[in-house]
C-alpha cells in the first residue's frame, strides 16, 4: 500500500456527467494500480442546488461502473464547523478580512476597476473604528491574495505558474456563514488526508486559490494533476447539445459498464501502444500517470458503440444471455418460465447474436427468433422479392422438408445444390428466404439461424410469406 490518498468529490446537483465519471475512473485506476487509497466526498455544501436524487444517481453510476472507495462517503455539509474555524483562523492571522460592501457598492467598485483596467481593490485594511461603524451589516470573509506567484508541479501538465495579480481577493464565507467551494475543499482535503488531487482541467483556475489557502493555513499542499477537458466532435466543450452526456443515459441505451469504463479511460489517457480494447484488470495493470494526456479529448459516440461491440465479444455467452432475457421478456417474446425452460435453445440464440451486437439495444430487434413476422420490410422486399421468387421458395420448402436432419450444414448443402440446379447464385435464394423467415434483411448467417429456428418454424414461415408476399 502506498501512502497516497486520493478523493473523488462530486457535487450532486444534476446527472452523473461522463466527464465526472471519467475523473472517478482515473482516480480508481490510479488507486488500484499504485495501491493508493481512494475516498469519496459528497460536495453538498450548496444546499440550494443539492438534490437527493442526484446523489443517488451518482452513487448508482459509480457502482455500475465498478468504482469503489476505501471508506464510507464524507458529506461536506457535516464539516461546516471546520470550514468556519479555518476562516476565523485566516482572519486572526491576517490572511483574510471582513468585507461589508453592499451589492451596489460592489457593483460600483467593479465598474470603476473596469474603467481603470485593473483588478478590484477591496477594503482590506479597515480600521477598528470603520469596522465598528459597519457593525450589524451582513459581512463576508474575504481572502487577502498575497503578492507573488503560485507555482505547482502538475502531475499531468508539468510546472504551472500563476501570477497572483491575476487572482482577485475571493470570498471564503458568505454573509450567512456558509463556506465557498474553495475554502470547503481545502479544509476537507486536509481533514481527509488527501495528498493527490486528480481532477479535470475545469478546476485549473481554482488550484492557485486552493494552494494559497493551504499555505496561509500552514498546511501541507497536496499534489495536483489536471486531466484534459472532454470536447464534443465540433471542438467545443461536451454538453447536452452534443447528445447524451450522462452515465444513466448510456446505461439505459444498452451500453455495457465495461465498455463505458474502457471508453472513458481512453479519453485523456493512452496506454503507449495501439491497443484500445481492455478488460478492466488489464487497464489497472497498464495504467500509469505518465499516460495521462495534456491534449483535449474528443467524445466520439461512434467509437463508443464500436468499443461496446468489442466488449460484448469479450463476455461469456451466458452474460450476454442474462442481459438479453429481461429485454426479450419486456418485449413480450418470452415469459419468465419459458426463459428458464428453454435456456439451452436461448443460449444458441445468444451465441449467434454475440458477434453482431453493438449495444444491448440491438436485442430489441431480434423478435424474429421468437415470433413469426407480420410485416415484411418494404425496401428489402423491393430489392429481393421478384416475380420468380415464389416458385424458388416453394422448391426450398420441398427440399427442406426432405432433409434427414435439420442442421446448419445440411441446410447450406441443400440451398447451394438448389441454386446450382437453378443456375443462380446462392445469394438469390438466401436473401428472399431471410426476408420470408424474419421480415427483415439483417441478422445472423441464414443457415445457422434456420437451424436454431427449426424445420417446423421455417416451413410455416416460408408458406405464410408466400401468401403475403406472393400476392
Ligand atoms: N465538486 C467539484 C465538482 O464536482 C469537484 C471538486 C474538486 O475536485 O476539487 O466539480
Amino acid at each position: 500500500m502506498s501512502d497516497t490518498v486520493l478523493r473523488f468529490a462530486p457535487s450532486p446537483t444534476g446527472g452523473f456527467h461522463v466527464g465526472n465519471a471519467r475523473t472517478a475512473i482515473f482516480n480508481h485506476l490510479y488507486a488500484e494500480h499504485y495501491k493508493a487509497k481512494l475516498l469519496l466526498r459528497v460536495e453538498d455544501t450548496d444546499r440550494e442546488r443539492f438534490t437527493e436524487s442526484s446523489l443517488q444517481t451518482i452513487l448508482d453510476g459509480l457502482n455500475w461502473l465498478g468504482v469503489d472507495f476505501d471508506a464510507e462517503p464524507v458529506f461536506q455539509s457535516d464539516n461546516a464547523e471546520a470550514h468556519k474555524q479555518a476562516a476565523a483562523r485566516l482572519v486572526e492571522t491576517g490572511h483574510a478580512y471582513y468585507g461589508y460592501e453592499t451589492a451596489e457598492e460592489l457593483d460600483a467598485m467593479r465598474r470603476q476597476a473596469q474603467v481603470e483596467k485593473r483588478r478590484v481593490r477591496y477594503n482590506r485594511d479597515l480600521t477598528p473604528e470603520q469596522q465598528a461603524a459597519y457593525e450589524g451589516r451582513p459581512r463576508v470573509v474575504r481572502f487577502k491574495v498575497p503578492v507573488g506567484e503560485t507555482v505547482w508541479h502538475d502531475r499531468i501538465r508539468g510546472v504551472q505558474r500563476w501570477d497572483n495579480a491575476e487572482v482577485e481577493d475571493f470570498v471564503l464565507l458568505r454573509p450567512d456563514g456558509s463556506p465557498v467551494y474553495n475554502l470547503a475543499v481545502v479544509v476537507d482535503d486536509r481533514d481527509m488526508g488527501v495528498n493527490l488531487v486528480l481532477r479535470s482541467a475545469d478546476h485549473l483556475s481554482n488550484t492557485p486559490k486552493q494552494i494559497m489557502l493551504f499555505e496561509a493555513l500552514s498546511w501541507m499542499v497536496p499534489e495536483y494533476g489536471h486531466s484534459t477537458l472532454i470536447l464534443g466532435p465540433d471542438g467545443s466543450k461536451l454538453s447536452k447539445r452534443h447528445g447524451a452526456t450522462t452515465i444513466s443515459e448510456y446505461r439505459e441505451r444498452g451500453f455495457l459498464s465495461d465498455a463505458m469504463f474502457n471508453y472513458l479511460a481512453l479519453l485523456g489517457w493512452a496506454p503507449g501502444d495501439e491497443r484500445e480494447v481492455f478488460a478492466r484488470d488489464e487497464l489497472v495493470e497498464v495504467f500509469s500517470v505518465e499516460g495521462l494526456l495534456k491534449r483535449d479529448a474528443i467524445f466520439d459516440e461512434k467509437k463508443l458503440v464500436w468499443l461496446n461491440g468489442e466488449q460484448m465479444r469479450l463476455r461469456p455467452v451466458d452474460a450476454v444471455l442474462d442481459d438479453a432475457v429481461p429485454i426479450w421478456i419486456a418485449e413480450g417474446w418470452l415469459t419468465e418460465a419459458e426463459a428458464s425452460e428453454r435456456r439451452d435453445e436461448l443460449m444458441k440464440i445468444a451465441e449467434l447474436l454475440q458477434p453482431r451486437l453493438h449495444t444491448l439495444e440491438d436485442l430489441k430487434h431480434t423478435g424474429y427468433f421468437f415470433v413469426d413476422p407480420d410485416v415484411y420490410d418494404a425496401k428489402t422486399a423491393k430489392k429481393n422479392w421478384k416475380t420468380d421468387t415464389p416458385e424458388r421458395v416453394e422448391l426450398m420448402i420441398e427440399r427442406l422438408q426432405d432433409l434427414d436432419s435439420f442442421g446448419e450444414g445440411e441446410i447450406e448443402g441443400v440451398t447451394r445444390t438448389l441454386s446450382g440446379e437453378l443456375g443462380i447464385s446462392a445469394s438469390r435464394l438466401i436473401h428472399p428466404t431471410r426476408l420470408a423467415l424474419c421480415g427483415v434483411g439483417f441478422g445472423p448467417g441464414l443457415f445457422e439461424l434456420m437451424a436454431v429456428l427449426g424445420r417446423e418454424t421455417c416451413v410455416r414461415r416460408l408458406k405464410k410469406a408466400l401468401e403475403v408476399l406472393g400476392s
